[in-house]
């Protein structure tokens, strides 16, 4: 295959066949995010470049090894966002949002950029779910963010995932744990990666968060929790009393310290069995130091991100069953060029009242266009030929169990809406009990197994 008709390594496509389940998820995403206070925010592709550097931090393999950097025309470094919260803080600052109600809870939905080695969960453009809370240094906020991820996995019915928690502490107390671990290093220097014998001296703690060393010499290394300071502890032992008065379990883990560097005390990952390697599905934590580290007022902050093709990904390995688009409800086949018309006019007009429908702009025979209504599964077929325009009475044919019933042209236009919905409630009705339906509210049923058009 030429160049020019593959895609670049590490990108991918989302066709119509499956962006109707990931719309579906996105959506939900958004809805369950707004129950929690958040609004959406959308920043630019790129930024900067120094505001990478500064907030995820130079030391990082992000900064070090992954960032899509390059000069504009202009001469200036501009940097593609490798992950959503440095555009967010960014915008809070620039737009003087800690002003508005606190806490201010954003959410977003883009994509990012990152030069990895690509495999099944690691992309080099790849999407994530994220939101940030600005404005509160409170344990009881960790927990919330915790509990709407939480919500957004068993919403979707994705089982099994775990919860691993733990606290880096503040700068304060990082500063004693950051000797201890300067001195276990120290003395194993010779077993460290390139880049960590670097990070050895200017941020050890970089060195637990790096793929290329032996997880024995990573397990053996002293615990950030047996350094924290009274202030962090209490604020760990606070998240945990919240997650357990809202029944959400976790699992304490010391070995998690998250890739980037603007995290202090709750730092978290929802890791998944399902998915090989790749395994964190959302990561996020406490960053109270990241708004006066950009030159704005000291704000308390925190956030998660969630990667979109890992949370796909488990949905998929897991069977969850997610809504399909819908199909047409109605195909309009024609013969001849005055029942084009005349049908040109009746979708016009049905598509004004929200009805999906379709007629042939090909140019087809009758029998092609039955096979493709067939194809795109449409609910609903009527053919116009002469005789329906001499008559103004067309058939309307029920696909999944071939019913037909002769209705007029001018109904076709004004009644279709109605006829479609009495279908589908009997439909309904006949796959449940009387009993069952006694007091249901009918009209929400239908409107969600039609698509919502209605
Ligand atoms: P990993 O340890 O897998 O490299 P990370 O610590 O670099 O993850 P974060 O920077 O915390 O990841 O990003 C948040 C989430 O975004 C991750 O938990 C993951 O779900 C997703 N993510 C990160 N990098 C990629 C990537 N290259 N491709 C797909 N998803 C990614
Ligand atoms: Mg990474």
């Amino acid at each position: 295959m030429s160049l020019i008709t593959k895609a670049i390594k590490g990108t991918q496509d989302t066709l119509p066949e499956n962006s109707g389940e990931l719309r579906f998820v996105e959506s939900t995403l958004a809805d369950i995010a707004r129950n929690y206070g958040f609004r959406e925010i959308r920043t630019p592709v790129f930024e900067h470049t120094e505001l990478f550097d500064r907030s995820v931090g130079d030391t990082t393999d992000v900064v070090q090894k992954e960032m899509y950097t390059f000069n504009d025309k202009g001469g200036r470094s501009i940097t593609l966002r490798p992950e959503g919260t440095a555009g967010a803080v960014r915008a809070f600052l620039e737009h003087g949002l800690f002003n508005e109600p606190s806490p201010y809870k954003v959410f977003y939905q883009t994509s990012c950029y990152r030069y990895e080695k690509p495999q099944a969960g690691r992309l080099r453009e790849f999407h994530q779910f994220g939101v940030e809370c600005f404005g509160t240094g409170d344990a009881s906020e960790d927990a919330e963010i915790i509990a709407l991820a939480d919500e957004i996995f068993s919403f979707l019915g994705v089982k099994g995932l775990e919860l691993r928690l733990n606290s880096i502490g503040c700068p304060e107390c990082r500063k004693d744990y950051q000797k201890a671990l300067y001195d276990y290093f120290k003395s194993h220097e010779d077993e460290l990666c390139e880049t960590c014998q670097d990070r050895l001296e200017r941020n050890p703690m970089r060195i637990l968060d790096c793929k290329g060393e032996s997880s024995e010499l990573l397990d053996n290394a002293p615990v950030v929790l047996d350094y924290l300071c009274d202030d962090c502890k209490e604020h760990f032992e606070k998240v945990q009393k919240y997650l357990k008065a809202m029944d959400i379990s976790y699992t304490i883990d010391p070995r998690i310290v998250r890739g980037l560097d603007y995290y202090t005390k709750t730092v978290f990952e929802f890791v998944s069995t399902d998915i090989g390697a790749q395994a964190t599905v959302c990561g996020g934590g406490r960053y109270d130091g990241l708004c006066s580290e950009l030159g704005g007022k000291d704000i308390p902050a925190l956030g998660f991100g969630m990667g979109m093709e890992r949370l796909m990904l488990t949905l998929a390995a897991q069977g969850v069953e997610l809504p399909k688009e819908q199909p047409p409800e109605l195909y309009i086949a024609t013969a001849g060029e005055a029942a084009s018309l005349k049908a040109a006019a009746i979708v016009h007009n049905l598509r004004a009242q929200g009805v999906y429908c379709l007629t042939d702009t090909v140019g087809r025979s009758i029998k092609a266009q039955m096979k493709f209504a067939n194809k795109v599964h449409a609910d609903f077929v009527a053919v116009i030929g002469v005789n329906e325009l001499n008559s103004g009475t067309v058939n309307l044919k029920y696909m999944p169990t071939g019913e037909q019933q002769v209705i007029t042209l001018q109904q076709l236009e004004d009644e279709f809406d109605s006829i479609a919905i009495q279908k589908s409630v009997a439909n309904l009705t006949d796959s449940m009990d009387a009993e069952d339906l006694k007091g249901v509210d009918l009209s929400g049923i239908i409107r969600g197994n039609m698509g919502g058009n209605h």
